[in-house]
């Protein structure tokens, strides 16, 4: 092996290894710092994705101006396009937490689009790092006339259009296509992204980073920075690929892990903090729920059968209730829902709605969730003070649940 090849290696191996490192020692401080603080994590994301839009609008800017000063560059049209166009789709994926920036609980997050703008983000980042490469290696050839650059650089403002088009027709934004990489409910990837789409996209920058070890063979700093980029894309998939619930630990803190819906604390924690503004004008009603003759359930089809009719309620009363209420599973197959603004007839009537659209289901129109009818019994209380404790209204709602169990199931009481 001649001596500029063995260096060449040697090059390449430290640099891959110092990337490795550096990379996974951030990723460690940042889940230290989510786990030790589980809040900051909604804040985290999109502030680092407003950092990163930047710093990448910043390189698009600083690679135009290079090629606008030596028109010979050609190889950084791409590169320039690759950042604006990353920080183009980082717009759609700071779209998709609607309301960081006031530092909301963060119930409206679309995982799913976030995911589909970082999808084209990589193929789009990915195939222009290959035209730059491919532009660099042919630097000196003659084809630094106006005509030539034209023609390439139309083409890559196509190229990177297209990507920013399709990963909208493809988001939530547009009902034209669809495709589920997330599933929003229960943030777990879904077989095609932990299949075919995460190995896809790492194959693609694996072969983008041996085409650019192999054709600037780390001549300057320019191309270690373009290597780093794409280690970093590298281990960031093999990382999202490997695990299949999506890492949010602020999320998963005030989550129930088996239907998504909140948990117990966070109910409690936001019925205390709604119940200060509660007054004659804005009510807040609070729905108890428990699964009538459940263990009978899990006796005859099995826990795992049970689990499915308790996910498939959750989905029912998911769906029943407004963004700004919570909808939470409190208990087993006990479930709460807290309505603002809501009166004990309002109440009662979605109460009731949910009751019916429940005892109506069976296993066919349940597509399997249900082995057999189920029903359900609910007790209301509405609030129209604030001195009352979130216990105290938790139980009363429970009371009237309770009479609702004794009075015969399958019905909605309101506490008198
Ligand atoms: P009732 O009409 O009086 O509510 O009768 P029930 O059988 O539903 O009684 P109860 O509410 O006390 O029963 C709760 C049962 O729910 C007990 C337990 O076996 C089951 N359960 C609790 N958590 C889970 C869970 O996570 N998954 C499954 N499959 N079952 C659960
Ligand atoms: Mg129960
Ligand atoms: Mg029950």
């Amino acid at each position: 092996m001649p001596d500029s090849m063995r260096r060449f290696a040697r090059h390449s191996f430290l640099f891959i290894t110092i990337c490795i490192t550096t990379i996974f020692l951030f990723s460690w401080l940042s889940m230290w710092a989510i786990h030790e603080a589980p809040g900051i994590g909604t804040v985290v994301f999109p502030t680092m994705t407003i950092f990163l839009l930047v710093f990448h609008a910043i390189i698009a800017g600083f690679m135009l101006m290079k090629y606008i000063c030596e028109k010979h560059r050609l190889y950084l049209m791409p590169i320039a396009c690759a950042f604006a166009g990353s920080a183009l789709l980082m717009l759609g994926t700071l779209s998709s937490y609607p309301q960081w920036y006031l530092c909301d609980a963060g119930r409206l997050i679309n995982y799913n689009d976030a995911i589909i703008f970082y999808f084209f983000r990589n193929i789009m980042m990915a195939v222009l790092f290959v035209i730059a490469v491919v532009l660099y290696h042919f630097r000196k050839h003659d084809m630094h006339v106006r005509s030539i650059h034209a023609w390439i650089l139309t083409a890559i403002g196509i190229f990177m259009a297209s990507m920013i088009l399709l990963s909208w027709l493809y988001s939530s934004k547009h009902p034209l296509l669809n495709v589920h990489f997330i599933d929003n409910l229960t943030y777990t990837f879904t077989p095609l992204w932990r299949g075919m789409t995460g190995w896809f996209l790492i194959a693609l920058w694996c072969i983008t980073l041996i085409i650019l070890l192999t054709v600037s063979r780390l001549r300057n700093i320019f191309w270690y920075s373009g290597g780093f980029f794409c280690v970093c894309y590298i281990v960031t998939l093999w990382d999202r690929r490997s695990h299949d619930k999506y890492l949010d630990s602020y999320q998963n803190s005030i989550r129930d892990p088996l239907t998504r819906l909140y948990n117990r604390r966070y109910f409690y924690d936001t019925l205390t903090q709604q119940l200060s503004r509660t007054t004659l004008a804005h009510p807040l009603s609070v729905i108890v729920s428990d699964l009538d003759r459940f263990k009978r359930i899990n006796d005859q089809y099995g826990h795992l059968q049970g689990d499915k009719v308790i996910q498939f309620v959750s989905r029912v009363l998911q769906n029943a209730v407004r963004e700004e209420d919570v909808a939470a599973r409190v208990g087993g197959e006990e479930f709460a829902l807290l309505l603002t603004n809501t009166s004990a007839t309002e109440a009662y009537n979605v109460a009731e709605r949910i009751r019916q659209a429940i005892c109506q289901q069976d296993p066919k129109r349940s597509d399997g969730q249900l082995p057999e009818p189920i029903t359900i019994s609910m007790g209301v209380f509405t609030a129209t003070e604030h001195d009352l404790s979130a216990e105290a209204c938790v139980q009363r709602a429970d009371q009237a649940m309770y009479a609702a169990k004794e009075a015969g199931r399958n019905r909605v009481m309101v506490w008198q």
